[in-house]
């Protein structure tokens, strides 16, 4: 039996809009009533990467969250929505909207680093042997994956299956991109991940989206909502709306050879629009080198530093987070406090230009890196 993955339509966050997009998608899907049943504890683990407006396209819309929280609380469950981010979870609630939906539908917000971290064993992990989830999101009845479709430098796109990173409590997210610091090892990582944390069902926010590199090119409208019960499927499908092939995704490379389901459109039943209709090829993808870069890791000893964070003085407010945050120290406060970089010690995951709010650390492609860039884009 194929796989089944939901895609509406969505034009904009009007609630009315989301709403019956939302409705639809699920009950594309079987509905509502198969994943949720009343006196549920249900946890939407939503995309709260940092503090910042919705409008700024990086974290899951609140009236996505609004309209799943309410059609799952009129099955007489009870709803928490919540998320680690990088920081500052709590500003990040407030800001990002999760508070005032909360208010509003009579639902909790939570910051998941307030809940005791339980160890969880990988059996078989490939590159996690075990995890420290908080205990709230293995102990609800269910849990649902609520991502924000967005470009990643890693993972070529983030979706529900990255989405799960968020679960892992606070600076600990860090450690692992330490220990899985290319787009293959990182993608394993988050499979591990997955073996032991299984929402129920995902629902993906791909409305207004954020493109290029390191998630900060600028927001692209794709305008749409998708859902469905296997989360490889969900970001199969949303990588295929813009321009990926299944095999271009790291986490499908890696998955498939797991003999895991859902990597292939072959495998897939999409219900409602058609991959074509909403398909948006203006997209711009993440850097090319360093996906490439993943799918050959042995030519990354060649390559160390040709491609690196570096620092626009002019727009940096010396808040420290990069460097509180970057996962191998590599980051410093020079005499005049504004950070300074060690490329030796760089593993160029770029959560530092991820995470900085004042898009101050900007991506420095060495002359060698545009010339293989462009050989290799023939
Ligand atoms: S680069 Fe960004 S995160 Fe780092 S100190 Fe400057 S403003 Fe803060
Ligand atoms: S300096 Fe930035 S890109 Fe390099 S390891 Fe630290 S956080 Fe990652």
């Amino acid at each position: 039996m194929k796989e089944k993955v939901s895609l509406v339509r969505c034009e904009d966050y009007s609630e009315e809009n989301v709403e019956d997009a939302l409705r639809e998608s699920l009950s594309l899907i079987s509905g509502i009533k198969k994943f949720v049943q009343r006196g549920d504890k249900v946890l939407l683990k939503v995309n709260l990467l940092m503090p910042r407006k919705p409008e700024a396209g990086i974290t899951t819309h609140p009236a996505v969250m609004k309209a799943l929280a309410r059609m799952i609380k009129e099955r007489g469950a009870e709803v928490m929505i919540g998320d680690s981010s990088m920081w500052m979870t709590n500003k990040a609630l407030k800001l990002c909207g999760v508070e005032e939906v909360a208010r509003e539908l009579g639902v909790k917000a939570v910051n998941l680093d307030t809940f005791r971290p339980r160890k969880v064993k990988i059996k078989g992990g490939k590159v996690l042997k075990e995890v420290y989830i908080p205990s709230l999101a293995l102990d609800v009845d269910v849990l649902v994956s609520v991502p924000k479709l967005k470009a990643h430098e890693l993972t070529s796109l983030t979706g529900a299956v990255k989405n799960l990173l968020g679960l892992i409590p606070g600076r600990l997210k860090t450690e692992v991109h330490k220990t899985a610091p290319d787009p293959e090892s990182f993608s394993e990582a988050l499979l591990d991940i997955y073996s032991v944390v299984k929402p129920s069902f995902a629902v993906m926010d791909g409305v207004i989206s954020v493109e290029g590199s390191a998630g900060v090119g600028g927001t692209r409208k794709v305008g749409v909502i998708l859902a469905s019960d296997n989360l490889l499927a969900l970001d199969t499908v949303a990588g295929a709306i813009i321009g990926y092939k299944p095999e271009d995704l790291p986490v499908n490379r890696m998955a498939k050879k797991r003999g895991l389901k859902g990597v292939s459109l072959k495998e897939i039943e999409v219900l409602g629009e058609e991959i074509s209709e909403v398909a948006e090829p203006r997209f711009r993808k993440p850097s090319r080198l360093i996906r490439l870069l993943g799918s050959f890791p042995a030519l990354n000893p060649f390559f160390t530093n040709d491609y690196k964070p570096v620092l626009n003085r002019k727009k940096c407010i010396k808040c420290e987070i990069c460097i509180e945050h970057c996962p191998v120290g590599a980051i410093k406060a020079d005499d005049e406090g504004y950070p300074e970089f060690d490329y030796d010690k760089c593993i160029q995951c770029f959560c530092c230009r991820e995470g900085c709010q004042a898009g101050a650390i900007e991506l420095q492609e060495s002359l060698l890196a545009k010339m293989i860039s462009r050989v290799m884009a023939g």
